[in-house]
């Protein structure tokens, strides 16, 4: 049996800056405890490995109780809204921002265009770290979407309006969301309607975009694949689908122990492969894992 780890997974580049960023924190902190404001990235076995070396994941309500001013809280991925940033400045915290540079770039754009007056449209999941983030720095006031239906339900279209994504969702959703708000403006303007713009600023992270073909190509060349990931990892949920429309014998894991030996059964070739927070190292543990158990059980039968 062949079993090969998909090359272009592991993390991606703002998920190296933001882990690169955390190690290097813990490094310079002898005595100060290390703070992580929710998960530093959606990806369980490595918040273990970075909690062992003395991180500590604490909740909003839990700022307040961090009494010692050399205590460093470090901003995930993900990113926050203004407020947060605020509230830890009134409690005089020391804040060390590992926001990913690119959704610090669609924050950026986002503001822009809502001091600009545009009706903010987000194709996104309103729940998710970045979408609050985003949502903070247009007061709250975005539309959030995830679906052609959602956005003709709830998008104004007397407004002038500005549609992006969250990083992390489905291209081809995106681009449906986008037809179909362009088809509604087109008709105001017909009308002769006050609405004079729609632009839809395509904010999707190539890091996780760019992996849709070799994934696919990846998938289709191996038996079985298994896609291991944190279950709340957003891109972890859109790689997953694309990979088992390519080859439905995809089996999403998020921990080794998961893995289930009837899945072997007659087949050759195992692909391993992940979402952008999937830590290189533990794909490497699973492979280990299959190779050690399935050799087991060769030595059992004979
Ligand atoms: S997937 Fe893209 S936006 Fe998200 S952390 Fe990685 S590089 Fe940044």
């Amino acid at each position: 049996m062949l079993i090969s780890i998909d090359d272009s997974a592991g993390f991606c580049w703002g998920v190296v800056k933001t882990i690169d960023k955390v190690e290097e924190v813990l490094q310079n902190s002898t005595d100060e405890q290390v703070y992580v404001l929710g998960d530093i990235i959606h990806n369980p076995r490595e918040i273990e490995r970075l909690e062992a070396k003395g991180l500590k994941t604490i909740t909003h309500s839990e700022l307040k109780n961090i009494t010692n001013e050399k205590s460093k809280v470090i901003i995930r991925a993900h990113g926050e809204p203004p407020s947060t940033f605020k509230l830890a400045d009134d409690l005089g915290l020391n804040v060390v921002d590992a926001t990913c540079p690119l959704v610090q770039a669609l924050q950026n754009r986002i503001k822009k265009a809502y001091d600009s007056g545009y009706q903010i449209v987000v194709y996104g999941k309103k729940d998710h770290a970045e979408v609050i983030g985003i949502s903070g720095v247009c007061n709250g006031e975005c539309i959030v979407i995830k679906s052609v239906e959602e956005a003709l339900e709830k998008v104004d279209f007397s407004r002038k309006t500005m549609l992006f994504s969250q990083t992390t969702m489905e291209k081809q959703a995106f681009n449906e969301i986008k037809n179909a708000l362009e088809g509604k403006v087109k008709d105001f303007i017909d009308g002769g309607d006050v609405n004079e713009v729609f632009i839809a600023k395509n904010t999707l992270c190539k890091y996780v975009y760019g992996r849709e073909d070799k994934l696919q190509e990846f998938a289709s060349n191996n038996d079985i694949v298994l896609f291991v990931a944190g279950r709340n990892s957003s891109n972890g949920k859109s790689l997953y689908h694309i990979c088992r429309q390519a080859n439905p014998n995809t089996y999403f894991i998020e921990d080794m122990e998961e893995i289930n030996l009837d899945w072997f059964d007659g087949i050759e070739r195992v692909g391993i492969t992940g979402a952008t927070s999937t830590p290189q190292w533990y794909m490497e543990k699973v492979k280990e894992k299959i190779e050690t158990t399935l050799s087991k059980e060769l030595v059992e039968i004979n």
